[in-house]
């Protein structure tokens, strides 16, 4: 018994004769400070070989059993029932069911353990009746063998510096590679370039003691395709054991469906909530590196008569022909959104109100000079825009979304204007050198 008692004379003499193995360290240290008469007993050891060493510096456990106990413990606040495999000194192993929780004593903390020694029950359980600790373990680790080649993830146990040392037959169903192909190559060979540097970041966190819940890259199948894992993984001594699953489809469904949510589903063009996010981002940009874009609201002339004359599925028609047109006109990072009824706006970044006018004024030409024949019937329309650009953004005390609002309104009173003025025109924000005005096209 150690110089200054943990447990008090009563509790310690439940502790010295109990016939549990039981044993006490001291926190946040993790030194053994006690243990009993059925622990040296039962397991060989003196009081002298367990007694001021911490956990990490017995045999009794390898290190990833107690890393594993004290996360269990941190978690819960103590363990119940947990089976162990511990070493006694003469090398035999004894499965001990193990409990534990935290002591106060006097300010301090201590950690007692108790645990029953069900080695025999172990065994008798083992199928085949063989009776024997080693037979018992090569069945638990044929069972585990098996385990790891149906696993439906990626399996696999890595050194430190990422070599692959153990891969299982997911590997080659998901990506392509024959164990041998993978037999102690890095695994950061597999990743995709733009997902190294995160990859090696979180691999550096798993070196350093740190698990990994659920980490997602980019790794690349035999065929040169990428493939989305998300990895959890978790160090135990010198390994990395990981775990990883294929959510490629997924990922690309997710995408699928947030693609529809962005878009209005007559014209296809993306909707005002996509629209208004990505002019935030484009403001953000604007204010930070100076790329500059520009705004247009583009509304139907006479829409009303359209529909009035020909149908509403005429007007809908009209309205797909118009965003089809659109979109085959403007550049490639363009945004086309619908903005309204027979209303729409384009977003222009590297563009300001001068470049718009023109990208604008050629869509607005060949409008005008086409035919849409619907149901054997030719339909022509005009339409009338206004622009407006960054450099109306007026103070930077403005919030951005108050900034994007008067971009806006400013662009659409210049459509009113456009309107009010005959139609079938542009009303863009001209700047001549020192001076501003508004002017037709
Ligand atoms: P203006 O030149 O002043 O813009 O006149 P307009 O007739 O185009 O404008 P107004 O705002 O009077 O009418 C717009 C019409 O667009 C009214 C509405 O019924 C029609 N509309 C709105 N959304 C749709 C749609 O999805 N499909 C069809 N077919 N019509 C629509
Ligand atoms: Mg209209
Ligand atoms: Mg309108």
């Amino acid at each position: 018994m150690s110089d200054a008692p943990v447990l008090d004379r009563n509790l310690f003499k439940i502790f010295a004769d109990n016939p549990a193995l039981m044993a006490v360290t001291s926190m946040p240290e993790r030194k053994y400070v006690e243990i009993n008469k059925a622990f040296t007993a039962k397991l060989g050891y003196t009081s002298h070989d367990i007694i001021g060493k911490t956990v990490f510096e017995t045999d009794l456990m390898p290190a990833a059993d107690i890393d594993a106990m004290i996360e269990a413990v941190g978690q819960a606040g103590g363990i119940s029932s947990r089976e162990l495999r511990v070493k006694a000194k003469d090398g035999s192993l004894h499965t001990l069911l193990f409990s534990g929780n935290i002591l106060e004593e006097g300010g301090n903390k201590f950690f007692l353990m108790v645990s029953v020694d069900i080695t025999g029950r172990r065994s008798r359980l083992t199928r085949g009746g063989t009776g024997s600790g080693i037979a018992g373990e090569k069945n638990s680790r044929a069972e585990l063998e098996r385990l790891f080649s149906l696993s439906l993830d990626l399996l696999c146990i890595a050194d430190r510096d990422g070599n692959l040392l153990k891969t299982n037959p997911a590997w080659t169903e998901i990506l392509g590679y024959a164990a041998a192909e993978l037999a102690s190559r890095k695994y950061r060979h597999f990743v995709h370039p733009g997902d190294l540097d995160a990859t090696l970041r979180a691999m550096e966190r798993l070196a350093a003691g740190e698990q990994t819940l659920s980490f997602v890259n980019r790794c690349r199948a035999k065929d040169g395709a990428y493939r989305h894992i998300e990895w959890r993984a978790r160090p135990y001594g010198k390994l990395i054991y990981a775990a990883g699953r294929d959510i490629t489809e997924r990922i690309a469904s997710e995408e699928r469906i947030r693609e529809i949510a962005l878009r209005d589903p007559l014209t296809n063009a993306y909707n005002r909530k996509y629209i208004f996010e990505q002019l935030e981002i484009i403001l953000a940009e604007y204010k930070r590196t100076g790329r500059v874009f520009s705004v247009a609201l583009l509304d139907i002339d006479f829409f009303r008569n359209i529909n009035d004359q020909h149908g509403h599925q005429a007007g809908d028609f009209i309205l797909t022909e118009f965003a089809a047109l659109l979109r085959s006109n403007l550049r490639p990072y363009d945004l086309l959104g619908r903005y309204g009824g027979e209303e729409f706006i384009v977003i222009s970044p590297n563009a300001w109100t001068e470049q718009a006018r023109s990208i604008i004024k050629r869509i607005l030409d060949k409008v005008r000079n086409s035919c849409f024949v619907y149901n054997g019937t030719p339909l022509g329309f005009t339409f009338s825009a206004g622009i407006a650009d960054c450099f109306e953004c007026g103070p930077d005390t403005l919030s951005a979304g108050k900034t994007i609002e008067m971009i806006i309104e400013k662009a659409d009173s210049r459509l009113y204007k456009a309107k009010r003025t005959g139609r079938d025109k542009i009303v863009p924000w001209r700047v001549t050198v020192g001076r501003l005005h508004t002017a037709g096209h």
